[in-house]
């Protein structure tokens, strides 16, 4: 009898997830559930669309017939309510019930909302869906004013998404930087120098206090916590990741704002795996738990775990230096590994736009974010691989054409 595998989410890490199993396991019947209305399409790349600037085609990665040439099974509209492991189960909103022998779980985030007033109101959007981007592309192109919230690598989509569609916006921060976790205020600064060149405002040591609505229901401004009222027809807010996991109370999956696997991919409770952006998964290379949102890592989880199911036993573990590059100025912007983790770090700046900073974990290089300049990433990234102890020797490190053979280089044994 061939192995049954379903897989809920059609997101990159599920999608590779089911693309890697039917190579692996010809005759195995393979299964994907999602609630979404279309198959898996470039979540990257939503944000041109939203701007206005690309068509619908390009963004589609896979139509229905690339399932049906593989003989994968794509449930498209299906909202999956519960997964029974003891019964090995799956169930659906419309009563439907799927059974497998093995299970990946990759439902990845629904954006968070913010906990204040009317910020559900018409007019307010948060950016995940190809759908989402639709209304956003809609409504940015007839909004005068907008209000962007949240200074990390989502909302500042939200304010290119502004600047390309000529709505006068105010992009709002708690503290005094864009990406304070992972940018010095120089760094941020040529980031903010860009914003206003395309004619986002930035409001720093702010945040949102409420939103008030028309009579019908509709955003119209935005106050701050300082208490300003500002316009605001559009609001984009991009503050998190709620993980889709409620379908799973009652499952044992173990849980730690995110599913907890190993780095095989295997959650706690036999034959269930998970991928992608949903997973807290061992990190090899820092040697701990770890979490990652990015298309590259989601995909690699999602091919690793499929390896691993398919072979039912241990053969691949997830190794992976992720990266996030930005791409709405005229100079690039690079983050790589882990920028926001670390005991120790170094930066420096070259020009008005190029600069870069490196982040260290217990000697070792573990990230760092580039701007202007993303050639050296590869070597960055090289040494991360490499764990190499590195942290005395930030002169060279940070030399503008950094080359490794300057470095003096101990590896762990
Ligand atoms: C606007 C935007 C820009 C981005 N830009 C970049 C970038 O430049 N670089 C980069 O590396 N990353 C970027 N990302 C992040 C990247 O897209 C994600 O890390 C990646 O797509 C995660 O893939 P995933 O498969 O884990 O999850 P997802 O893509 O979130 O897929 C999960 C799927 O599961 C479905 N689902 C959830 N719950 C259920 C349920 N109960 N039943 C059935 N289906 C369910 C969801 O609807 C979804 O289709 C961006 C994301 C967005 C939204």
């Amino acid at each position: 009898m061939s192995d049954s595998y379903v897989i809920i989410g059609d997101g990159i890490a599920g999608s590779s997830a089911a693309e890697t199993l039917r190579e692996e396991a010809p005759d195995a019947d393979v299964t994907v559930i999602t609630d979404e209305g279309e198959a898996l399409y470039n979540r990257i790349l939503i944000k041109e669309f939203a701007k206005g600037k690309l068509p619908e085609a390009p963004i589609s990665i896979h139509e229905p017939d690339w399932y049906e040439e593989r003989d994968i099974d794509l449930e498209l509209n299906t909202f999956v309510t519960e997964v029974d492991p003891d019964a090995r189960e799956v169930h659906t909103h419309d009563s439907g019930t799927y059974e497998y022998d093995k299970l990946l779980v990759a439902t990845g985030g629904t954006p968070t909302q913010l906990p204040v007033e009317n910020s559900d109101a018409e007019g307010i959007h948060h950016f995940w869906t190809f759908q989402d981007a639709r209304k956003i592309q809609q409504d940015a192109a007839v909004a005068d004013t907008g209000v962007v919230v949240g200074a990390g690598l989502l909302g500042i989509d939200l304010a290119a998404v502004c600047a390309a569609q000529d709505v006068d916006a105010k992009y709002i921060m708690r503290g005094n930087r864009w990406w304070r976790y992972g940018l010095s205020l120089d760094g941020a600064e040529i980031i903010h120098d860009a914003l206003e060149e395309k004619g986002v405002d930035l409001v720093l040591e702010s945040g949102v206090e409420r939103f008030e609505t028309d009579d019908d229901g509709a955003v119209v401004s935005t106050v701050d916590a300082n208490g300003e009222t500002f316009d605001s027809e559009f609001v984009g807010v991009a503050i998190g990741l709620n993980f889709n996991t409620e379908y799973l109370q009652g499952a044992g999956i173990e849980e730690d704002n995110g599913i907890v696997v190993d780095e095989y991919m295997q959650t706690n409770v036999d034959d269930i795996y998970a991928a992608g952006d949903i997973t807290r998964y061992y990190d090899t290379i820092l040697d701990e738990h770890a979490q990652n949102g990015s298309w590259g890592s989601a995909k690699e989880q999602g091919q690793i775990a499929a390896k691993n199911m398919a072979a039912d036993e241990e053969v691949e573990s997830f190794r992976w230096v992720s990266s996030y590059s930005i791409t709405h100025f005229d100079f690039p912007f690079l983050s790589f590994g882990f920028p926001t983790l670390g005991d120790d770090e170094c930066e420096r700046k070259y020009s008005d736009t190029e600069w870069r900073r490196l982040a260290f974990k217990d000697g070792k290089l573990v990230g760092g974010v580039l701007i202007g300049d993303i050639a050296p990433q590869g070597k960055y990234k090289d040494l991360i691989r490499q764990e190499a102890e590195v942290a005395d020797q930030k002169e060279v490190l940070l030399e503008k054409e950094f080359d490794p053979e300057n470095l003096a280089i101990r590896q762990e044994q």
